[in-house]
């Protein structure tokens, strides 16, 4: 039987970075040469690949709709040639781009693994080979039908990723939903978690730079700072908020704002600031006045995949009322539905 083939996708990050005498920053020739060197990469245990580079490489912090565009691009142009793909990535920013393509991606029946690392490939000790050839066979295997991130053991769905170590080899969970596989001494898929093959044919919705915001609640902010953003500049806004979804509510400062933005336009959206559980708007006073005031509940949504499904929605060209409409519903899994 013909090996299968895959496409790498390398876009920066730890992974491919080497020292420099500012700090880390990410390599095209070098990490080429350390691919070059590792024999098992080309073992006949390992799919065949190719790797496409983007120009420039990025450390993901640097990570806007213009790159996911790229990645969505490359994935698009590609997709019939190849039966999965392995986008390398920096860990900062991946969760948001796992999230962004998982909307994008519109009929993505193939998989499409995200990975990186905390230590560069480069270094001896390194989380990069492991996170790299695991990611690569999950790439090769026809069990997944969806967007993914491999990391330290666990494949998590992609819009439910959230970066949750800025140190440990395992940085990222998935906090409401359960991994889609985890790699022990086998892998070992959830088979009753993995998306179904999609019925659609694929294709890709490219972004626009819609002018989204993210506002955390804290004792004593002042809504009245955030007036004209909140109104004027920003389409959607997605406000991390106390446990269910709790903002203080003295001073009566933020509902007539959200009142005004949703007059406005504007989609204002309510995750929390806690990573495990959802919101539940109306569970207490102080957060039944923000449904009222034209607010829609995210649910369990990560606050990564809440920023991206806004950018998805508007993209889409619906209007407030279908974006806000469709916020509440679940596209690609990334919002649990009681
Ligand atoms: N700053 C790096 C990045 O996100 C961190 C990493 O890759 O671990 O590109």
């Amino acid at each position: 039987m013909a090996k299968k083939k895959i496409l790498l996708i390398y876009t920066g990050g730890t992974i491919g970075m080497s020292k420099t005498s500012n700090g880390y920053a990410p390599m095209l020739e070098a990490f080429h040469e350390t691919l070059r060197n590792i024999p098992d990469l080309y073992s006949d245990n390992m799919p065949a690949w190719d790797i496409i580079d983007m120009d420039p490489v990025l450390d993901s912090s640097n990570m806007t709709v213009r790159e996911w565009n790229k990645i969505g691009e490359v994935i698009r142009d590609n997709y019939n040639s190849y039966s999965g793909f392995v986008v390398l990535h920096g860990t900062d920013t991946m969760a948001y781009t796992a999230s962004a393509l998982s909307f994008m991606l519109e009929g993505c029946d193939k998989p499409v693994v995200l990975t990186g690392s905390q230590i560069p490939l480069c270094e001896i000790r390194n989380d990069a080979r492991d996170n790299l050839i695991t990611a690569m066979l999950i790439a090769a295997d026809s069990k997944v039908h969806e967007v993914c991130l491999y990391f330290g053991g666990r494949l998590i769905r992609g819009n439910r990723a959230i970066k949750a170590s800025s140190d440990e080899l395992t940085a990222f969970a998935s906090p409401n939903f359960d991994y889609l596989a985890e790699a022990n001494i086998e892998v070992k898929y959830n088979s009753k978690l993995l998306r179904k093959k999609s019925d659609r044919s694929f294709s890709l919705r490219k972004l626009k730079n819609v002018p989204i915001g993210v506002i955390k609640v804290f004792p004593g902010i002042q809504f009245e700072l955030f007036d004209s953003i909140m109104v004027e500049s920003l389409k959607g806004v997605v406000i991390e908020t106390f446990g269910t979804g709790n903002i203080p509510d003295t001073g009566d400062a933020l509902l007539p704002i959200i009142r005004k933005a949703a007059a406005n336009g504007t989609v204002i959206v309510v995750c929390s600031q806690c990573p495990r559980g959802a919101v539940s708007l109306g569970a207490y006073e102080v957060s039944s006045a923000l449904e009222k005031a034209g607010a829609v509940s995210g649910n369990d949504m990560t606050t990564e995949a809440a920023v991206a499904k806004l950018y998805y929605l508007f993209s889409c060209g619906y209007s407030q009322k279908t974006v806000k409409k469709k916020m509440a519903e679940n596209l690609r899994g990334e919002i649990s539905l009681v």
